[in-house]
């Protein structure tokens, strides 16, 4: 039976969009002297508000914030810390509804999602971060905390990059500058509100706005003690050579092209849904994205034809219809990113399929998109698309499986599916993959580390191990 659509959209009245918004710097929203960008709805193209750009000046006033208050921050015991995250958690809970339209307003996501899984994590994030403020002694890292954190992080989680960044500095005894990304900035400055209702003492969070100047400007900073970033391998690069000679302690979270590896003994109803959440949750915007399916050979075609039909159900459109699947990719930018290393997929012999899928007028939008014939030398198997489509290869045994798997520069997650743990544990100890998913994709939870190997970066974000970024080390 095939039910009528009825569109259930999210009310966008829950939320205040100013016209313009200043840096956040020593607890207030100041102006910026550069020239201020707009933010846009990716779904529309609408014009949302006008955001200052932070120069290098800017920059400094927020990192001398940010000394002034480490002073004060890193002298209070955790316990009073802890009340704090405690709070701003809090708020975070109370406000989600709004926090989560606006999320899907700026960047395109489904509002399912920004409300059942990201907003959800980032509560999470502050909570098990506040409980470790005074309990620092236990983590075997030591307990004296860096200074000030330089953080960039990217467009496609703008709150929850900033709760796994800013979380664990503020819980460690550190004060931040953070710089979202320019398409996706207007969270980040909803967060800054917070902090002011949550009263948290001017100068321990300051955000800046701006593009890629921005936050070059606030990695190179002189007085910046940590440096933590999220976003391409590209600028992961740049940022390490800037810092190279400094004392500047560094963690970099960068690319991935993981492999979701199919045995033939898997429960294929299970597979085939964790082969869509790997790689169409979030657009796959995703850096740990499944975008390698590796099948076996054996049971290709029937996996195939399952993954197909149940692609045709999904329901692309507007973000903040709670019916939506898959909203509108990023900015225009990435979208012809998208375009072009999917017209190389097709230039270089792989077969590529979508359903059949209306794409609104206005906006950015991709239709998911399957490739099949895929070889390994193909772009669309090495390279970070990060969008909606799926590079299909196949392998006959376990060990094949591997190869593949490890065949790419970066390292950062996998998953395997099949109903034996010793082929499980095989798999898991053989895979150079930061994260190793069990029968299961793109789970996230805050007392788990995260972090790649390779090109993927290093240091981890996450649980007792995401602590150690923000401590001195024990001597
Ligand atoms: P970037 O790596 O350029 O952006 C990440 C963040 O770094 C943004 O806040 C960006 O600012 C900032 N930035 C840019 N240049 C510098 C610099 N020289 N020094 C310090 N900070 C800088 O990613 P893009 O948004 O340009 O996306 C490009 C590609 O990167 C995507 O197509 C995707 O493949 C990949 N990517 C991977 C991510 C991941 O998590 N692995 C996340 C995002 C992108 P601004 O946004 O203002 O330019």
């Amino acid at each position: 039976m095939i039910f009528e659509y009825a569109p259930a959209p999210e009310s966008r009245d829950v939320v205040d969009i100013r016209p313009s918004y200043g840096l956040f710097i020593n607890g207030e929203f100041v102006d910026g002297s550069g020239t201020p960008f707009k933010t846009i709805n990716p779904a529309s193209e609408e014009t949302l508000a006008e955001v200052a750009t932070a120069t290098e000046a800017d920059v400094d006033r927020a990192v001398q914030a940010a000394r002034k208050a480490f002073g004060v921050w890193s002298a209070l015991p955790g316990s009073e810390r802890a009340k704090y995250l405690f709070r701003i958690a809090r708020i975070i809970q109370e406000r989600a509804r709004e926090l989560a339209v606006l999320e899907s307003i700026d960047n395109g996501k489904p509002i399912r999602e920004s409300r059942d899984v990201d907003l959800p994590l980032v509560a999470a994030h502050f909570f098990y971060y506040a409980g470790w403020a005074d309990k620092l002694q236990y983590a075997g890292y030591g307990t004296t905390p860096l200074g000030v954190a330089g953080q960039v992080i990217p467009w496609n989680f703008p709150l929850l990059m900033l709760a796994w960044k800013i979380a664990p500095a503020l819980a460690c005894g550190n004060t931040v500058v953070l710089k979202p990304a320019e398409t996706t900035p207007l969270t980040a400055l909803l967060f800054a509100e917070i902090c002011q209702q949550a009263d948290l003492p001017p100068g321990v969070v300051n955000i800046v706005t701006g593009a890629g100047e921005t936050g070059a400007a606030v990695v190179g900073h002189p007085d910046v003690d940590k440096v933590a970033f999220t976003g391409s391998t590209e600028v992961g690069r740049l940022i390490a050579k800037s810092v190279a000679g400094t004392t500047k302690k560094v963690t970099l979270e960068l690319g991935g092209k993981a492999a979701n590896i199919v045995f033939d003994d898997a429960a294929l109803d299970q597979a085939v849904e964790g082969i869509v959440t790997g790689i169409f949750f979030n657009q796959g915007h995703v850096c740990c994205a499944g975008s390698r399916l590796l099948v076996q050979e054996s049971i290709a075609e029937e996996l195939m034809a399952s993954l197909k039909r149940r692609l045709s159900t999904l329901r692309l459109g507007d973000p903040l219809d709670k019916n939506t699947d898959i909203g509108a990719i990023n900015s225009a930018a990435q979208l012809a990113k998208i375009r072009e290393l999917s017209d190389s997929g097709e230039g270089e012999g792989a077969e590529r399929w979508s359903p059949a899928c209306a794409l609104p007028d206005k906006g950015f939008w991709f239709p998911p998109t399957v490739f099949t014939g895929v070889s390994q030398s193909h772009r669309i198997a090495r390279e970070e698309i990060f969008g909606p489509v799926l590079s299909v290869l196949t392998f006959r045994t376990p060990a094949e499986a591997v190869e593949k798997a490890n065949n790419t520069p970066y390292g950062l997650s996998a998953g395997v599916w099949t109903e034996k743990a010793s082929r499980m544990l095989w798999m898991a100890s053989r895979l150079r993959a930061g994260v190793v998913w069990s029968n299961t994709f793109n789970k996230f939870d805050p007392t788990s580390p995260f972090g790649g190997f390779k090109e993927s970066g290093y240091g981890r974000e996450g649980g007792r191990h995401g602590l150690e970024a923000y401590l001195k080390e024990i001597s």
